[in-house]
């Protein structure tokens, strides 16, 4: 038997409702604060993710699915990607169709996507090596606090909707580029000291981006993380300066945050403002909801005109994983059929096929099965549907034109015509 390679899974017809709900959720959001649709390749130039997301990132270094194309005449096969993300994707986008050419100042580009992404992580509950992300990214020439402030309170009102309300989020500020340089020379100091104490994988972070030792989970690092001097002490004013801004923008919109001065977040790109969501129920160590920052200067880094930009990603897996009990059961009970179609001989099931068809051209979802049944084996078939509705089909029905309908619920039936029942049902 061939099953699913590690990592991977099928999203089952039971859990879809609960994929949807987030899905449509995230829509309206966007479509309430001005974000538009982009889909870009699941596969791309592997060098647009070794420059955007960064060489030294675990996921360019370790978890990417490479492979090489197969030549072409007179051409070596190129190196392509899977997508381990998506914002190097959409700025690669931004730039190649020119959506910076013709704007007024200040104008933003606002898009929004949903698609899956994959990394070879070592799999677990709320970790997989194919999963999806809901993300937008906000392009322009304008850095305000605002746009920051603006996405966080979206944010909040799609967790509201979606009835998550036990979430935290953290912020911090990472600086520019030139203030983390030098901020990253006095980290390395600091560590060098204690790197006898350090797993193997923080020796490489020390080497190759000495940030990444706060992304660490074992639990020996973390007592030495905790010594570590912190970004915030090193900001730039300029940086320092924008993070008060959001600060006072958030606490204008109402919105709780915790400043966590060691969230540094896994990519290279970010600069000034970094944020995580994380949840607390059930969600296990997996817990960060959703993650994001500021990364003026990527365009720059891929080859693009300077450019500001601020996103985010969230992953559906764990925001499905986030809903209530409560909220997965009422999603669930809701995707059944309205009406299922019991029939009862063989005149009746002829006529059932053209009852069906009205019910569904007038919008209502119905449920039939084609074998011909007596009462009480059909009527288990329609509870088994799970549907609000048995119409029940008999010599006398079509005689007269008027069909029992049976709540399947309270177990009450009366005699309606088809209009009727349509009515009732819309
Ligand atoms: P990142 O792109 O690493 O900033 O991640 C943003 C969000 O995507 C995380 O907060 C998770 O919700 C989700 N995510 C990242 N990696 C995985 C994964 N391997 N499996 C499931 N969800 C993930």
């Amino acid at each position: 038997m061939i099953q699913t390679v590690r990592g991977t899974r099928d999203i089952l017809p039971s859990d879809m409702p609960l994929w949807h709900r987030v899905e449509a959720v995230a829509r309206e959001a966007f479509r309430r604060y001005g974000f538009r649709e982009i889909r870009t390749p699941i596969f791309e130039k592997t060098e647009l993710f070794a420059r955007g997301v960064g060489e030294a990132t675990d996921i360019v270094h370790k978890e990417m699915y490479t492979f090489t194309d197969r030549a072409r005449q007179g051409s070596e096969g190129e190196s392509l990607t899977l997508r381990p993300e998506n914002t190097a994707s959409v700025v690669r986008a931004y730039i190649q169709h020119k959506m910076f050419a013709d704007k007024s100042p200040g104008e933003l580009t606002k898009l929004y996507y949903i698609g899956p992404m994959f990394r070879r992580e070592r799999p677990q509950a709320g970790r997989y090596r194919q999963f999806y992300q809901i993300g937008v990214e906000v392009m322009g020439s304008s850095d305000d606090a605002a746009i920051e402030a603006e996405v966080m309170e979206m944010l909040d009102w799609f967790l509201k909707e979606l009835k998550i309300t036990n979430t935290t989020l953290l912020i911090n500020s990472v600086g520019e580029p030139a203030s983390r340089a030098v901020y990253l020379e006095t980290l390395r100091e600091a560590i060098r000291p204690n790197l006898d104490k350090l797993c193997g994988d923080c020796h490489h972070r020390f080497e190759t981006n000495a940030l990444r030792v706060f992304d660490c989970k074992v639990e020996s690092c973390q007592t030495v993380v905790a010594t570590l001097p912190t970004i915030t002490d090193s900001l730039d004013e300029a940086s320092r300066q924008h993070f008060e801004q959001f600060k006072a923008h958030l606490d204008a919109r109402g919105i709780a945050y915790t400043v966590n001065p060691r969230m540094v977040r896994g990519l290279d790109y970010y600069t000034r403002t970094a944020f995580e969501i994380v949840g607390h129920d059930g969600l296990g160590a997996q817990n960060t909801l959703v993650g994001g920052g500021r990364y003026d200067g990527l365009s720059e880094t891929i080859g693009g005109p300077p450019t500001k930009g601020f996103g985010f990603a969230f992953g559906l897996d764990r925001m499905v994983m986030a809903l209530s009990e409560a909220e997965a059961e009422s999603l669930r009970a809701a995707d059944a059929p309205s009406i299922f179609i019991v029939f009862l001989g063989e005149a009746a099931r002829a006529h059932s096929f053209v009852v069906a068809q009205q019910l569904r051209a007038a919008g209502v979802a119905v449920a039939m099965e084609f074998e011909d049944r007596k009462m009480k084996k059909a009527m288990a078939a329609a509870d088994k549907s799970r549907a609000t509705y048995a119409l029940i089909v008999g010599d006398n029905e079509v005689a007269t034109g008027k069909y029992g309908l049976k709540n399947l619920k309270t177990g009450e039936q009366e005699s309606l015509t088809l209009d009727e029942i349509i009515l009732r049902l819309n």
